[in-house]
């Protein structure tokens, strides 16, 4: 007997019971970051970019444990996690939530290409660094790190966060549609993605109550041609589905449910010469690609400041606008709005790009120095350089003050570029001003203390050298080897 249930008050009940469980996500996220600040330390985020130390470091943390967990009951259930548990995915939500109910329509971009961001991002986030970790023979024994004080340690300050979700969580929703961030960003929706093709939980369809009504496409927010892929296959095989079950509840003949069943990978289409549906051409694939690219590369570490998640939103509105130019749909007539947003976009990344190029040019000469800065902090190099030696300090020093004068922020990069350049010239006051210069932009930065002690250290100046040591807390990388300067200089000090 077929359940008689309006099929809007079943859709309501679902999206209101996934809200719920997404603002619990939000609120025991919350209580998380409450309990650290009020304590000073607590259990290591569960977010699953820490997973990324694994790769790196070689530590077992919180973040590898829900990563571990996400994809272990993806690989059984299908990929709930994304749709029920993820604090973006709820931003998402949220926002496209307020366009409906401002009546803006967003109509969801369905890409070939970009479908290949969120693989290359899982690659750069976690395979790379584990290569790499592997072949250099580097960390051998496995550590762990459950509780901790520095708990924001990896996560950007609250501007760059802010940013991050109106951009890839509200802007991008905007553009590209709900869940474009998960479908052609996320690196963590790459790998649940992939193990949801191998799961047994899927929405399958009784095929004799079904009726090619399409509600329960109109229905995804993930944009899966519903109707299409149950006539098809029996059961929805896409894995951008993420188990939000609107589909299940919006069916007006309750001709679909979520059961155990053959996985993906094994199942295979009853009309194998059915169309494909790309409404892209191939060239707008490309372009949509290139502008990624651009947008992309363009603010990755932009200012020393653009999170790689940020550098990926960025990059899809780069795309939407690459696209936009390509199909000639700039125009004032059709949207103020978007034509604004889009002449925008087009001065943001070109600015960006500009900067870029020059940040690039400064690090490439920077990072040429890097045999002489060493030395000259081991003792072993006496400064100043002669003018033939000093060249690549010049150059650096040339693109970080072009790099600043097209800036807005980031200033903190260059100023350590210009401190080092003076050092060169062995003037020391001005090393120690620029030095200053870029503690004051990031208060504490280890590196920048511990180099500061050295100099003073080498300038003979026992005292300073020590003090700045000093103010190199435990929780930074730096600790132990200024520990080690302390004790050195100390017993030098009482020898003599
Ligand atoms: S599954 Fe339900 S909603 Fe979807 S096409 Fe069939 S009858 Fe319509
Ligand atoms: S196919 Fe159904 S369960 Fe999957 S995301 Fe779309 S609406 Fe949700």
């Amino acid at each position: 007997m077929v359940e008689l249930i309006d099929p809007q008050a079943r859709r309501l009940r679902n999206s209101r019971r996934r809200a719920l469980v997404l603002v619990l996500v939000q609120v025991l996220l919350l209580a998380h970051i409450a309990h650290w600040l009020l304590t000073g330390s607590s259990l290591a985020p569960l977010e699953p970019s820490e997973a990324s130390r694994f790769a790196r470091e070689k530590v077992i943390n919180p973040g590898l444990i829900v990563l571990g967990v996400a994809i272990a009951s993806t690989l059984l259930f299908g990929r709930f996690f994304c749709g029920w548990a993820c604090h973006f995915l709820a931003v998402q939500d949220a926002c496209a939530w307020v366009l409906r109910r401002l009546k803006v329509r967003v109509r969801p971009l369905r890409s070939r290409a970009l479908r290949i961001v969120p693989i290359m991002a899982f690659v750069w986030m976690f395979l790379v660094p584990l290569y790499s970790r592997i072949s250099s023979g580097g960390v051998q024994h496995a550590s762990s790190e459950w509780v901790t004080e520095s708990f924001w340690k990896t996560f950007p300050g609250p501007t760059i966060s802010v940013i991050t979700f109106l951009i890839a969580g509200c802007y991008v929703v905007y553009l590209l549609g709900n869940k474009a961030f998960c479908n052609y960003a996320c690196p963590y929706g790459a790998i649940l993605g992939a193990s949801d093709s191998f799961s047994v939980g899927r929405i399958v369809v009784d095929p004799n109550l079904c009726n090619s009504c399409m509600a329960c496409t109109k229905a995804c927010s993930s944009d899966v041609i519903v109707h299409q892929e149950i006539k098809e296959f029996g059961a929805v095989v896409d894995n951008k589905c993420m188990k939000t079950l609107d589909c299940v509840a919006s069916c007006p003949n309750q001709a679909l449910s979520f059961q155990l069943s053959t996985p993906t990978v094994l199942r295979s289409s009853s009309t194998p010469n059915a169309p494909q549906r790309h409404p892209l051409s191939l060239s707008e694939e490309l372009v949509l690609a290139l502008g990624f690219c651009f947008g992309f590369f363009a603010t990755h570490d932009l200012f020393g400041a653009v999170p790689f998640l940020l550098a990926l939103g960025f990059g899809l509105v780069a795309a939407h606008s690459a696209l936009a130019l390509k199909k000639k749909n700039l125009s004032m007539k059709r949207s103020k709005v978007k034509y604004t947003a889009h002449l925008l976009a087009i001065v943001f990344f070109a600015h960006s790009g500009l900067v870029q190029s020059q940040a690039l040019m400064r690090d490439h000469y920077f990072n040429q120095t890097f045999d002489m800065r060493m030395s000259y902090l081991r003792g072993e190099l006496v400064l100043p350089l002669k003018l033939e030696s000093s060249q690549n300090f010049l150059l650096a020093d040339d693109y970080a003050s072009r790099t600043t004068v097209l800036s807005y922020a980031g200033f903190e990069r260059n100023d350590y570029v210009h401190a080092w350049r003076h050092l060169a010239e062995g003037n020391n006051k001005l090393f120690e001003d620029y030095m200053l210069s870029v503690l004051d932009y990031r208060p504490g930065f280890g590196e920048v203390i511990f180099q500061l002690g050295i100099h003073y250290g080498i300038q003979g100046d026992s005292q300073q050298a020590i003090e700045w040591m000093q103010q190199i807390t435990a929780d930074d990388a730096k600790y132990a080897a200024a520990q080690e300067y302390i004790e050195k200089i100390g017993s030098h000090l009482e020898q003599h």
